[in-house]
C-alpha cells in the first residue's frame, strides 16, 4: 500500500499530496460525495469507521523508501482526520512521522484536531470546513462537531502560531458565507470557497461568487474560487 497519493481533479485543487487515513467517516453530511468515490455503501462508510489497516507503517514506509520531504501534505480528502467519536491515534501518529520526514501538514476536519497542536508549526495548516452554522449542521452535518466549535479551535491553533484555513465547501448558505467572509480577515490565513455540487440549490452561483470575490478582494484575503464556481461565474458573465 502507497497511501500517500497525489490528488486529482476536484481534490487537485487542494493540495499536492494527500493521505486518507480512515475506512470511513461517522460525520453523515447530506452531501457526502467519499462513499461514491470509494465506491462503498452509504450506511457502510458512515458506520465502519477505523484506520486503514497498516496505515500508519505504510506511510512512514512510503517515507523513507520514496524519500518524500519538503511537502505540504493534505488530510484527508474521502474522511475526516478526526472523526468525531473514534480513536484518532493514526492521525497523530501520520502527523508526526509526516513532520518527522521533513514536511508539513495541510488538515481540513469537521471535527476537532485540537490536541495535536503540540505538534503542529507555522508551517502547518489547520483547516476546517464551514457549510452552514450550528443550528442547520445539525442537519446537514448531524454528527460533526458543531461550526461554532471548529472556529473555536481555529482560534486556538491561530493563537499557537499555526497557519489556519477555511474551506466554504459546499456553499449551502449563502449568506453566511458572505457574512464570515466579511469578518474572517481576523480569523483564517487563507479561504477556498466552492458550490455545491451533485444536490439542488436556490442559490445563484454567479452572484454569489462575484459577491464573494469581491468581498475577498477588499478585505485583501488570500482566496481561492475553485473551478465549478468559476465555471459559473465565467459562464454568466459570457451570457450576459
Ligand atoms: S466530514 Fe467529509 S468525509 Fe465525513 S461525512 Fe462529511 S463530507 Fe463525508
Amino acid at each position: 500500500m502507497k497511501p500517500i497519493y497525489t490528488p486529482k481533479g476536484k481534490a487537485g485543487e487542494y493540495g499536492d499530496l494527500a493521505v486518507n487515513i480512515y475506512t470511513g467517516c461517522p460525520h453523515r453530511c447530506f452531501y457526502c460525495f467519499a462513499p461514491g468515490v470509494l465506491r462503498k455503501e452509504r450506511e457502510q462508510f458512515h458506520t465502519c469507521v477505523e484506520p486503514r489497516p497498516g496505515i500508519v507503517d505504510a506511510v512512514k514506509r512510503q517515507l523513507d523508501q520514496e524519500g518524500i520531504t519538503g511537502k505540504l501534505i493534505h488530510l484527508c480528502f474521502t474522511c475526516d482526520p478526526y472523526p468525531e467519536g473514534c480513536d484518532s491515534t493514526a492521525t497523530r501518529e501520520i502527523i508526526k512521522a509526516i513532520k518527522d520526514a521533513g514536511n508539513h501538514v495541510q488538515i481540513l476536519t469537521k471535527g476537532s484536531g485540537r490536541r495535536d497542536f503540540d505538534l503542529l508549526d507555522s508551517g502547518d495548516w489547520y483547516g476546517v470546513t464551514i457549510s452552514c452554522w450550528d443550528g442547520n449542521a445539525l442537519w446537514d452535518e448531524p454528527w460533526a462537531s458543531l461550526p461554532s466549535d471548529r472556529c473555536r479551535d481555529v482560534a486556538y491553533a491561530r493563537d499557537a502560531g499555526i497557519k489556519t484555513w477555511v474551506s466554504f465547501e459546499p456553499v449551502l448558505d449563502a449568506d453566511l458565507v458572505l457574512r464570515t467572509l466579511m469578518g474572517s480577515g481576523i480569523l483564517f490565513d487563507r479561504v477556498k470557497i466552492g458550490k455545491l455540487n451533485y444536490h439542488p440549490s436556490n442559490i445563484d452561483w454567479a452572484e454569489f461568487g462575484r459577491n464573494a470575490e469581491a468581498i475577498c478582494q477588499a478585505r485583501g484575503l488570500d482566496y481561492y474560487i475553485k473551478d465549478d464556481l468559476r465555471k459559473e461565474m465565467e459562464e454568466h458573465d459570457e451570457n450576459a
